[in-house]
């Protein structure tokens, strides 16, 4: 089977102002000369900065966000919803992420909810899972990993409209990684869980990212895994040159 193309995404998380644009035109420029080359290639800014950034990236980069509220719209004070982001030219939402989880005590089945609003938006829904260190050392990754992706992802799964991205949440933000072993073994875990609910053929199209620390010099390391379809980056995004070294480190 043919691997899905790989999708390099960027989650500026709560980071960035107006002056942060200048990186974007950057990586502009840098998709203008080649560095997106046979990639799918996601900036998710903070909401503030969702329709600057569209207007600075173009077609050559989507845009998402990194959150919606399960409803349409409402009085839900402070939220934002999958038909809003897309009102600004977003083409993605993160949902399910592990801060989120933890922050804002989300659930398997909120998380759900988003995906299906992301999809009545005309989103793709990145649906997170991950770890903990806990769950790691207590050796019950894999079926952690199976709860989240059982209770999180909606009915309907199609490669067109959903990624999954593994996120061992004690490798965000800590310059920790698992070893390429583990990361094949989660991945494998991923797509066979996938292809016993929805079939080996949608299975096979969803791109499964993996997030976590990934940098300039681990980014060909990891995109080299099988079963890795790009990847989910946090910190490393928040500068044109890292972000663009990982889009041309795909091997
Ligand atoms: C993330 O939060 O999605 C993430 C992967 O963060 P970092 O790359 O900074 O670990």
């Amino acid at each position: 089977m043919t691997r899905p193309k790989p999708l390099i995404a960027g989650n500026w998380k709560m980071n960035g102002t107006l002056s942060s644009l200048p990186e974007l035109a950057e990586i502009a420029a840098a998709v203008r000369d080649g560095a997106g080359e046979g990639l799918d290639l996601l900036i998710c800014p903070p909401a503030t900065l969702l329709s600057a950034s569209h207007g600075i990236l173009g077609d050559a980069v989507a845009v998402g966000g990194q959150d919606c509220h399960e409803d349409a719209s409402g009085a839900h004070t402070g939220d934002i919803s999958a038909a809003m982001l897309a009102d600004v030219g977003a083409r993605y939402v993160i949902v399910g992420h592990s801060e989120r989880r933890a922050d804002h005590g989300e659930s398997d089945t909120l998380i759900k909810s988003k995906a299906e609003a992301a999809w009545a938006s005309g989103l793709v829904a990145i649906v997170c899972v991950g770890e903990t260190d806990a769950q790691r050392q207590a050796g019950q990754t894999l079926d952690v990993l199976g709860a989240q992706l059982d209770g999180s992802l909606p009915e309907g799964v199609r490669a067109a409209s959903t990624v999954v991205a593994y996120e061992p949440v004690w490798a965000i933000g800590t310059g920790r990684t698992p070893t390429v072993d583990d990361v094949r073994e989660v991945h494998d875990f991923i797509r066979r869980t996938l292809a016993e609910r929805f079939g080996d053929e949608v299975a096979g199209g969803v791109r499964i990212l993996y997030g976590g620390s990934v940098k300039p010099s681990n980014a060909a390391e990891l995109l080299g895994v099988d079963n890795v379809d790009g990847a989910l980056v946090g910190g490393a995004s928040l500068k044109a040159a890292d972000f663009v070294a990982i889009c041309r480190a795909r091997v």
